[in-house]
């Protein structure tokens, strides 16, 4: 990648003849594979062409631009001025936002491109990215497309794996939506501590577990556009005033005194393939001089599944009840009382699956059982932090598989409930309940498939994910 920046650079290559190619490559892929709600055709343009006046004007800005003609994908759930963001939800067709979320103003900045919208789960709902909003396509695996890519930043994964051109994706992820996806697609993928990258001009699925984070087919892309997008942000109270790593520079940095814990539950009930190529995994670990111990790390494993699913939900329903036509959302034809009204708007725009979590949530959080519920969930939310916290007093890092399913066929899909759907993120969920940096890396595969391992670090200790992860990283 930064050859091709270089390149770009001295106008080696032209980054408009550049832009157009990309862009007639993208509307191929998406023929093939569904990754784009949207291609943001003349926004690339427009920004290829404010490039190359700079360039060509040798403006001195140009040098410090750090994602100089890389193409940016972004998850349709991340507001671009004057691109259709929809979160992959019907009632939100025809939204052009007014303004750019913080990260996307910071790729701009850097002369990164923004080339389109990807595909997601309607508001983020899903790990399979088949519970798209109503008249949305699904996108397909890029080594099979009978099965998912992973969800619910697949379209992001999957064009990081296809796209031939140098390229850099935009995910989030609530419970697992970047790790999972790119374990799903071969690549990787890094969801950084909460907090850490602005979620202004994200819409929102659960406020307080939601974070931005990049794919990409090479951990050094990844790691170049985390320390592009990370940072504080005056429009954003969560964000942390914390400094920045310069994370590229831990790409293939000599690892030394580094303790790994293998976490023993998340290998109980899971594929032998899968278990193999993990171990596989951590034997390259080993070989560069990881010392890797097995632990065990009970409460997350066995109670976050369900500490996830009602904060998750609680949160979404909040979010979701300011969708009612008026002031957000399609609108429809007045008729009728504002009950009347609302209730029509929701129900022909949102999917199953937001229905089905506007009920979930609701009830958590109703009065007579918010204590039994929500609260609760809320109380253990804090154990599980407790209990990585300890964890990371003994060890730099922690490993699991990133799903205990290899991509799941579509047509295996539709015989599952939804309970064990969620079940499928068993082992994502719980470093998103604690706010936890986390990353996929592709160690092999079975058969066809993809297998991703999952490394969690402590609370911002993203440096450590690059440094052990470029182990992985062929590119
Ligand atoms: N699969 C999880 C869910 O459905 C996580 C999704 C996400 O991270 N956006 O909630």
């Amino acid at each position: 990648m930064q050859e091709f920046i270089k390149k770009i650079r001295n106008n080696e290559i032209d980054i408009v003849e550049h832009t157009h190619k990309v862009i007639n490559e993208c509307k191929k892929i998406n023929k093939e594979y569904n990754y784009f709600n949207v291609i943001s055709e003349d926004l690339a343009l427009q920004q290829a062409k404010e490039l190359h006046k700079k360039i060509k004007n040798n403006d001195k800005n140009i040098k410090n631009k750090k994602l100089l003609g890389v193409m940016v994908s972004v998850k349709d759930g991340i507001c671009v001025k004057n691109v259709e963001s929809t979160a992959g939800s019907k009632i939100l067709r025809g939204y052009k936002p007014l303004f750019d979320a913080t990260v996307i103003k910071k790729v701009k900045d850097a002369g990164g491109i923004i080339i389109g919208k990807t595909s997601q789960d309607e508001f983020g709902f899903g790990s399979f990215n088949v519970n798209v909003g109503l008249g949305f396509e699904i996108p397909k695996n890029p080594f099979d497309k009978q099965r998912s890519c992973g969800g619910s930043s697949g379209g992001a994964a999957g064009l990081s794996q296809v796209a031939e051109f140098p390229h850099i994706a935009l995910g989030e992820s609530t419970g697992g939506s970047i790790v999972e996806p790119a374990s799903f697609c071969g690549v990787f993928g890094l969801c950084p501590t909460y907090g850490r990258i602005s979620r202004y001009g994200l819409i929102d699925y659960a406020n307080s577990l939601d974070k931005v984070g990049p794919l990409g087919k090479s951990l050094q892309a990844v790691a170049l556009l985390l320390e592009t997008i990370s940072g504080f942000d005056r429009n954003e109270s969560t964000t942390i005033n914390k400094p920045i790593d310069n994370y590229t520079d831990f790409i293939n940095k000599k690892i030394k005194n580094m303790k790994i814990g293998i976490i023993k539950e998340a290998f109980v009930d899971i594929d032998k393939k899968i278990d193999k190529k993990i171990n596989e995994g951590v034997d390259k670990l080993e070989e560069i001089g990881v010392k890797t111990e097995e632990i065990s790390l009970k409460l997350p494993i066995k109670h976050g599944l369900a500490t996830y699913y009602i904060l998750a939900t609680s949160e979404a329903s909040t979010n979701l009840a300011k969708y009612c036509g008026m002031r957000y959302g399609v609108s429809d034809k007045l008729e009728g009382n504002f009950n009347e009204y609302f209730t029509k708007v929701r129900s022909d725009n949102f999917g199953p699956e937001a229905k089905r979590r506007i009920i979930l949530g609701t009830f958590a959080r109703m009065s007579g059982y918010r204590d039994a519920y929500y609260i609760k969930a809320t109380k253990i939310r804090t154990k599980i932090v407790d209990e990585y916290k300890k964890m990371f007093k003994k060890y730099d890092a922690l490993i699991s598989p990133t799903s205990p399913i290899l991509p799941i066929k579509f047509s295996e899909i539709e015989k599952l409930s939804p309970l064990q759907h969620y079940m499928m993120d068993i082992m994502t969920v719980s470093p998103n309940v604690a706010g936890l940096p986390h990353l996929n890396v592709p160690v092999g595969f079975v058969g066809k498939s993809p297998v991703g391992m999952l490394i969690t670090a402590d609370h911002l200790e993203e440096s450590k994910l690059i440094q052990l992860g470029s182990v992985f990283d062929s590119q």
